[in-house]
């Protein structure tokens, strides 16, 4: 296999001699092996100023300041950060807040929304949608006595939904769309410009999960219309582990809405705790309870290092790197049982390419505790049998898919997988 190589590790070489974005990798902290990191997708690393930043934030804020910091740094800091995103949302100043979880900022959205759209009462989402946010919808429509009923569009092939297949159940009972921007598991990328035109066509609203498009796929909330939206930011955000969601809602419908999840933080004033409550202005009533301060200053350095690289080459280098995975794929992995489990059209897919295998759980295994001399491969595995390749153009290299792809391969033609038994971990 090593001869037939050359031509990829060639090819590999001269986009990486030629990708502006090949400097970023520098700004994160990576152990000192050899390591392929393939799950950006899922935990972003850790950005090197992250480490001054919290430093900084535990000495001198919590350590020095005390409760005076509440003041002069922490307290405006969840809608700091909001507005510090934006951009890379496409939204303006006061439109984006940080808060709490997906999962929980999705109760608070659909909460707000469900009684907005009184009279209508159908939920519309799609089979690839992330179980979490069926999960929240489905407590809320039972704790709401079930006025209303949830569709869920099907996929015919489990990778891609079909446009025509959502509009064709929009209608004027329909309240709201709630769909995953790129679906977590195919990496499937919805037109959202689209299907909020058809949504509001029959009058619906548009709640997006952008946990899997924020920092992998450029985003225009304001331009394409979305009412409201939700996202992660310990993904390609590098946020950290357990970073705090943040929250989108169109400027004009701000005010319009309250969550059903309220709490002093989101109040006009706080401070005078009154015990009848009286909804802060603006973004700031989807705070519930305190921020989590130290996880929030933590978002910070890895939506500059976006900022800085521009999402327009972020995107662009993410394409790049998916069609070298894709060219590699074709001529050593299909041959060894791997099969495709993401759109094979560019202009469908986020920042991740599933490939399937009736191994990928042990293979998974094998990659990330390789023999020696091997590099440590880190993809992750989402059953029944998808590896997730996550490809975060700001510090993957053209090589560095080429010798994963190589690992992919080599463990598969050895059987190497094999010194694994199939009992899958808690977190895989
Ligand atoms: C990762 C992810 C989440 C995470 O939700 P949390 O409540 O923050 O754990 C939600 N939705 C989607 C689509 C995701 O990919």
């Amino acid at each position: 296999m090593n001869a037939s190589l050359n031509p990829f590790l060639e090819q590999a070489q001269v986009l990486d001699s030629t990708d502006p974005l090949n400097a970023f990798k520098a700004a994160f902290h990576f152990p000192a092996e050899r390591l392929i990191y393939l799950d950006g997708n899922s935990l972003g690393p850790l950005p090197k100023k992250t480490r001054t930043c919290l430093r900084a934030c535990m000495e001198e804020e919590w350590g020095t300041g005390l409760i005076r910091s509440w003041n002069a740094h922490w307290y405006g800091l969840p809608e700091k950060m909001g507005d510090l995103l934006a951009p890379l949302l496409g939204a303006r100043d006061g439109e984006v807040i940080f808060a709490d979880s997906v999962t929980v900022n999705l109760f608070k959205l659909l909460s707000a929304a469900l009684p907005y759209q009184e009279g209508r009462s159908v939920v519309v989402s799609d089979e690839l949608n992330f179980p979490s946010d069926e999960y929240v919808l489905e407590g809320l429509l039972e704790m709401t006595g079930r006025r209303h009923r949830v569709l869920r569009v099907p996929s015919a092939d489990g990778i891609t939904i079909d446009r025509g297949a959502y509009s064709a159940v929009l209608d004027g009972d329909t309240a709201l769309v709630l769909v995953s921007h790129v679906t977590f598991k195919s990496g499937f990328l919805h037109d959202l410009k689209a299907l909020t035109e058809a949504a509001h066509a029959v009058g619906a609203l548009v709640l997006a999960d952008l946990s899997h498009s924020v920092g992998a796929v450029p985003l225009k909330l304001e331009e394409w219309g979305v009412d409201l939206a939700v996202g992660c930011a310990y993904k390609y955000l590098n946020g950290g582990p357990g970073a705090p969601a943040f929250l989108y809602v169109r400027k004009d419908l701000q005010e319009a809405l309250l969550p059903g999840l309220r709490g002093w933080f989101g109040s006009a004033e706080p401070f005078a705790f009154n015990l009848d409550y009286s909804p802060a202005a603006g973004m700031r009533r989807f705070l519930v309870g305190t921020p989590p301060v130290l996880s929030l200053r933590a978002v910070e350095p890895g939506i500059k290092l976006l900022q800085e690289a521009g999402m327009d080459a972020v995107r662009e280098k993410s394409l790049r790197l998916s069609a070298l995975l894709l060219d590699f794929h074709e001529a050593f992995l299909a041959p060894l049982g791997y099969r495709l489990g993401s759109p094979a059209k560019a202009s469908e897919r986020g920042s991740h390419l599933s490939l399937r295998h009736p191994e990928a759980y042990r293979i998974n295994r094998a990659l990330i505790a390789p023999l020696p001399g091997q590099p440590v491969v880190i993809p992750d595995f989402r059953a029944p049998d998808n590896l997730r390749l996550g490809l975060a153009p700001l510090f993957l290299s053209f090589t560095d898919v080429v010798e994963a792809g190589r690992c992919l391969a080599e463990i598969v033609a050895s059987r190497d997988f094999e010194r694994f038994a199939n009992a899958p971990d808690p977190v895989t």
